[in-house]
């Protein structure tokens, strides 16, 4: 077999296609991975809708293949490389990151000064049947008893989650509680690690009932339906009084922000994470509380991937999924576009280890 299908972007500013491409080839020092499960981001989209002038400013170069949150089996290696055996489960790091530079040297792997082109975004990512890693000393992680079928989504989904939660969590305290705004594929692992690393209770915000049936399942306290102002008062009486010490917004709107910052209480923290391009405005009076901190991010560093991978070998950490082929892949993105899909979406490309 020469060829496999991998869905792409061709063109800036159009949907991405499935072609058929050339299967790749390990060079010295490259491991070959046969894509078990690769998960969908709505970064995809944002990125196949992108003027080409942005792609080619981050020296992204067409046609490339997306999937930035992949898991699979070693499947072949270039000269150099050791200590891996054939249909070994392993999980791929997306973003690229040196090394060397001065945020990479401090663990801040997601600041890296030189990490703009990642797997899946710039150079081909796991929405194929192989996928070739350049650098799998920093790239390849093994999975052990995870299944690489469903164990994509912790690589970017989970390990953002992680980093947001590991930013706030020192400001919550037991009596305290943790707002996360959005309770879809992001929010599934945020509510868990909110429960998981701090003593407060969990409040998931989110307008779809499914959503918020799914985050009670996976252990949040309390839900509440919107961010209007009438629900600022709701949210005052499910939480009996307990100040939101946490606020992690998954959304990042100007709505969900200026919620935020009218519940936040003395000292705490909120982190955006959503893109939605919202701003913070800061009244000098009825502004936010003392001592608020802030933070702004998208990523995650080497070390919240390695967490999450870890709780969920533990058995700590659910990966909610739902299963499409890859010939299926424009009906997944249409499905968490209209906010309809119950979980993660993952492609699977490949679906058994080769055995022979
Ligand atoms: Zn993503
Ligand atoms: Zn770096």
């Amino acid at each position: 077999m020469s060829t496999m299908s991998a869905l792409r972007i061709v063109e800036w500013g159009r949907a991405p296609e499935i072609v058929d491409v050339a299967v790749p080839q390990p060079a010295a020092g490259q491991v070959r991975v046969r894509v078990a499960g690769c998960g969908l981001c709505h970064s995809d989209l944002t990125m196949a809708a992108m003027p080409g002038e942005i792609g080619e400013a981050l020296g992204w170069q067409l046609p490339f293949t997306l999937g930035h949150e992949t898991a699979g089996w070693v499947d072949a290696w270039g000269s150099g490389v050791e200590g891996y055996t054939e249909g070994e489960p392993v999980a791929l790091v997306a973003p690229a990151s040196c090394g060397q530079c001065r945020a990479c040297r401090r663990g801040l792997e997601s600041a890296c000064a030189n990490g703009v082109v990642g797997r899946g975004y710039g150079r081909d990512g796991g929405l194929a049947e192989f996928v070739i890693v350049e650098d799998p000393d920093r790239s390849l992680l093994r999975l052990g008893n995870l299944d690489p079928r469903f164990a994509g989504p912790l690589t970017d989904a989970g390990a953002t989650s992680h980093h947001a939660v590991a930013r706030v969590a020192t400001r919550v305290r037991d009596d305290g509680a943790v707002l996360v705004i959005g309770a879809g594929g992001l929010g599934s692992f945020v509510i868990q690690l909110s429960k998981l690393v701090t003593g407060g209770k969990v409040v998931a915000v989110d307008p779809l009932p499914h959503r918020r049936d799914k985050a009670l399942e996976l252990g949040a306290d309390f839900v509440v339906d919107g961010v209007g102002t009438a629900t600022v008062s709701e949210l005052g009486g499910v939480l009996g009084g307990l100040p939101v010490d946490a606020v992690v917004d998954l959304v990042g709107s100007n709505e969900t922000i200026a919620f935020a910052t009218k519940v936040i209480a003395p000292a705490g923290s909120i982190v955006v994470v959503g893109a939605a391009g919202g701003s913070l405005r800061r009244p000098v009076l009825g502004g936010l509380p003392g001592d608020v901190e802030l933070w702004s991010f998208q990523g995650s560093d080497l070390a919240d991937v390695r967490a999450v991978l870890d709780h969920a070998a533990a058995g700590e950490l659910k990966v909610e999924t739902t299963s499409y082929p890859l010939s299926g892949v424009m009906d997944a993105y249409e499905a968490m576009e209209n906010g309809t899909l119950e979980a993660r979406a993952v492609v699977h490309p490949a679906s058994t280890p080769k055995l022979d």
